[in-house]
């Protein structure tokens, strides 16, 4: 629970309904706006205390039900925690009021609040169009309100705008009245809820739209003149809404439901019931010029945000510290329901990656957080939208759910929707409904999991006894990558583990758990002497269990078979290598592991296999950069796809699949990144052809031959990808070459990029990306951040009030590796502190002395391996 002298509203007065009224001015980027709030005084009070940021207040007053008239003898403004206080010169008895208040605001520039966004028309006019983005403490900065989650109410909502602009809100327009020039748009009432969800968006937009077999009005806006690239959104938004229905078991419960494409849009997208606001190349799709992977991404957040629309939207957190809940489950719940429209994605091994993974590499951190984190200022609530909240919490379901089963916790999470509809309700709310749907502690097992910090690696001893049964000793430890750099773990810390354990002596995998720091099991089998190949043991199959798991040499070597004869799924194929590249990392076990297992996957065909393991190899390649040891690994690594390379080529066909599509470029991506003279000298002549002749590229490969050519590319090359991305009416390609610039070798080039990454050509949302990009090539990462440096106050200004983009951005030196650079990045965020972002500076920090550590204890071992 938050503490309680933090600005904190007081729980004796409570809203219940806003009538809002705004006018916003798109030539004056202002607004003005009035509003009455139906509150409700539990006890005699001589001041009413509510959030406004950067709002202008011109009157207040308050009306009893029977007439009388109070106004306050003062108003008062406390910048620091966003309280706006009116008081009166008498108390106030308990009762039924109307609060009004008149006021004016700005629209901004800085994608929070009530902001304006700039783009060019059809016709290469420059437009605006006015939106909001509230989450998670942005709504004050449109209107005065109440504004935590708790404080649910309903809203009416009038917009003043002028007669050509369109206007999008929760809930359908009522009226449209015109007076003058202007017209006035009254929208229904929207049923209670958080101020965060509210929405309004104002332009020049048009739609397509469906009606839904249940009667749901669905519609995709865009900005004028792009309503056809939301044709894909429209059909798997619609049957997304089928399959959500009936797995929650409660209709979608408002009567349509927009998607509108902004833009300016900091996030991904944003969940507004009713009115889900994307960053364009989130739900727009090109027919002709979008890739395979941007549908499965537009599917992806689509899900993700329609999840919300009951997880979040429906029933919504208390209070911030339980993100979480909002978070993992519309990440978990968004894969099943894309997994359902189109299995032959692999979601759930791609979830591996994506979700587990980047849940892993953050939460190794000591700097990492628990899932349930008290917070207490909107700097403390920005910093929780991290991969803890999305994405450990995500894989923590999966984890539930694979204990219980998928039918029980359906069953589960319908009774706690059902239970808590247009309200709040906590963690504890949830472990509650799912225990009663599986007769099974839930609590006990995840209070270890969502209130500490951190996940537990299992060292587990394997043996054959005599008596033919198999006898595995497992010890838990914390798992941590700072172990490289000497730190110890607390042997206090444990996890309640669900532990299943698989071996190919039985069609049936053994499911038990423990909570010790050790224990033993014996599985009953007979073991074949006769065939000692198949006595291996892999534990956590499908890697559904959040943690990592590190074996005795034997059944490693076992293992090591098994991957390279395919004898285990994609799933644990991933993980495998995947665990033993962590433990090397953090110096758990010897590098020289890792780099063995690789040989395990020179026949490997999975394209998500390949995709984790290229991204660890491309990890460690980016280590030993500029060292002697580089071109070694560059010449191991392409090694290694000698045989994929094979059965992957240049020529895209309309026939192929998603997963072929993405294991195509994995490969290419890595063969020329490596140097392979062959794939990089095949990319020059597409793109050649491609500027001469105009022959289209497939979207496919796009992105690939961009960053290929772009490395070795010269002043030529870069002029012309600028002129490309300028020219593109699609956001997605813009972002793709923008993206792929940040790939030149050429210092100078990269210099260049970075000057214009700040100039008025490039989206403030698209700036972070160029940075951290060019932060991520051994070629620019010095410049990236010596670029940061002389920027901050720029930087500071658009971003520092915190989220997503100042949260990456102050990662751009995680990849310096020297304790020159480490005292150099110390030194600049202690005397330019950015306290919205402070625990991703801690996080970048760690980060680079592990990457120190690495070094020292690996590189010359790599070297020594690698001419052996
Ligand atoms: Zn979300």
């Amino acid at each position: 629970m938050p503490n309680a002298n933090i600005g904190l509203l007081p729980n004796h007065i409570s809203p219940k309904k806003y009538d809002i009224t705004i006018e916003p001015d798109l030539n004056q980027f202002d607004f003005s706006g009035n509003i009455s709030i139906d509150i409700k005084i539990d006890r005699k009070t001589d001041t009413i205390r509510l959030n406004s940021s950067e709002l202008q207040i011109n009157s207040c007053q308050l009306s009893s039900k029977h007439g009388k008239v109070f106004t306050p003898n003062s108003i008062s403004e406390e910048k620091d925690s966003e309280n706006i206080f009116f008081k009166f010169e008498k108390e106030i008895s308990p009762g039924d009021y109307i609060l009004f208040i008149s006021y004016n605001g700005t629209l901004n520039d800085k994608l929070r609040g009530f902001y304006r966004s700039q783009y060019k028309d059809s016709k290469g006019k420059i437009k605006h169009l006015a939106t909001t983005q509230f989450e998670p403490t942005d709504a004050r900065k449109a209107i005065p309100c109440w504004d935590e989650p708790k404080f649910k109410s309903n809203f009416k909502l009038r917009l003043i705008i002028p007669q050509n602009l369109q206007a999008i809100s929760n809930m359908p327009i009522l009226s449209t009245t015109a007076i003058g020039e202007k017209k006035i748009i009254e929208f229904a009432e929207t049923p209670i809820m958080s101020t965060y969800l509210l929405a309004f968006i104002i332009g020049e937009l048009s739609c397509i739209e469906r009606s839904t077999p249940d009667g749901t009005l669905m519609r995709i806006w865009t900005t004028k003149d792009k309503e056809a690239l939301g044709e894909f959104a429209l059909d798997v938004s619609c049957n997304l809404l089928n399959y959500f229905n009936e797995y929650f078991g409660i209709p979608y419960p408002l009567p349509k439901l927009d998607h509108i494409a902004i833009p300016d849009f900091a996030a991904g997208a944003m969940e507004n019931w009713g009115a889900i606001t994307y960053r364009e190349n989130a739900l727009l799709v090109d027919p002709n010029k979008s890739s395979s992977m941007t549908k499965q991404n537009v599917a992806s957040i689509i899900s993700h945000e329609m999840a919300h629309m009951w997880f979040g939207d429906l029933v919504t957190m208390d209070w911030w510290n339980d993100l979480w809940l909002n978070e993992s489950f519309a990440s978990w719940m968004g894969d099943k329901a894309v997994d359902n429209l189109f299995p032959d994605w692999e979601i759930w091994n791609q979830f591996i990656t994506y979700d587990t993974h980047e849940a892993f590499n953050l939460d190794g951190l000591e700097n990492s957080h628990p899932i349930e984190q008290e917070v207490n200022n909107p700097g403390e609530i920005g910093q929780l939208f991290d991969a803890i909240s999305y994405s450990k919490g995500a894989s923590l379901l999966r984890m539930i759910e694979s204990f219980i089963g998928a039918e029980i916790f359906r069953a589960g999470i319908s009774n706690y929707l059902m239970k808590n509809a247009f309200g709040n309700a906590t963690t504890k709310d949830l472990w509650v409904a799912l225990s009663e749907a599986s007769g099974k502690p839930i609590s006990e097992i995840m209070d270890s999991w969502t209130n500490q910090t951190g996940y537990p690696w299992i060292n587990a001893n394997i043996e054959l006894d005599s008596n033919k049964k198999i006898n595995i000793e497992v010890r838990q430890q914390r798992f941590l990558f700072s172990n490289i750099v000497g730190k110890k773990t607390n042997s206090n810390q444990l996890w309640y583990i669900p532990l299943n354990i698989k071996t190919p002596l039985s069609s049936t995998e053994t499911r038990t758990s423990f909570d010790k720091e050790n224990e033993s099991i014996t599985i009953e089998k007979n073991i074949k002497e006769s065939e000692p190949e198949s006595n291996w043991v892999k534990i956590n199959p499908g890697q559904t269990g959040f943690f990592k798991v590190n074996y005795n040499d034997e059944n490693w070597q076992l293992l090591h078979k098994a991957i390279a004869q395919k004898l285990l799924p994609p799933a644990d194929r991933v993980g495998l290598q995947n665990d033993a590249f962590s433990l090397s990392k953090s110096g758990l076990i010897p590098i020289t592991r890792f780099l063995n297992i690789c040989s395990a996957y020179i026949e490997e065909t999975n394209a998500i296999v390949w995709q984790d393991l290229c991204s660890n190899l491309k990890s460690i390649g980016h280590q030993l950069s500029n060292t002697p040891y580089e071109k070694l690994f560059q010449t191991f690594t392409v090694s290694l796809l000698d045989s994929i390379k094979l059965k992957t080529n240049w020529d895209p066909t309309s026939s192929d699949k998603h997963l072929e599509m993405i294991l195509r470029v994995t490969v290419l991506n890595t063969l020329g990144e490596n140097g392979d003279p062959d794939t990089n000298s095949k990319a020059n002549e597409i793109f050649e052809e491609y500027c001469t002749t105009g022959k289209i590229i497939n979207p496919n490969i796009k992105s690939t031959v961009y960053s290929l050519v772009a490395k070795e590319g010269d002043q030529e090359v870069f002029d012309k990808l600028w002129t490309l991305q300028k020219d593109s009416e699609l956001e997605e390609e813009r972002v793709r070459i923008l993206r792929s610039m940040t790939c030149f070798s050429d210092k100078l080039l990269l210099q260049q990029l970075l000057e214009k990454s700040l100039s008025d050509e490039i989206r403030y949302h698209n700036t972070i990306g160029i940075v951290v990009g060019i932060g991520n090539n051994p070629s620019g990462e010095e410049l990236a951040w010596e670029f940061l440096k002389s920027n901050w106050e720029e930087f500071n200004r658009r971003y520092g009030e915190g989220g997503f983009s100042l949260m990456r951005l102050v990662g751009t030196p995680s990849n310096f590796k020297t304790a020159t650079h480490l005292e150099d990045v110390e030194a600049f965020y202690l005397s330019n502190p950015a306290p919205s972002a402070d625990r991703s500076i801690n996080q970048t920090i760690e980060n680079i002395k592990i990457n120190i550590a690495w070094m020292n204890n690996n590189s010359k071992a790599i070297g020594d391996w690698l001419s052996n």
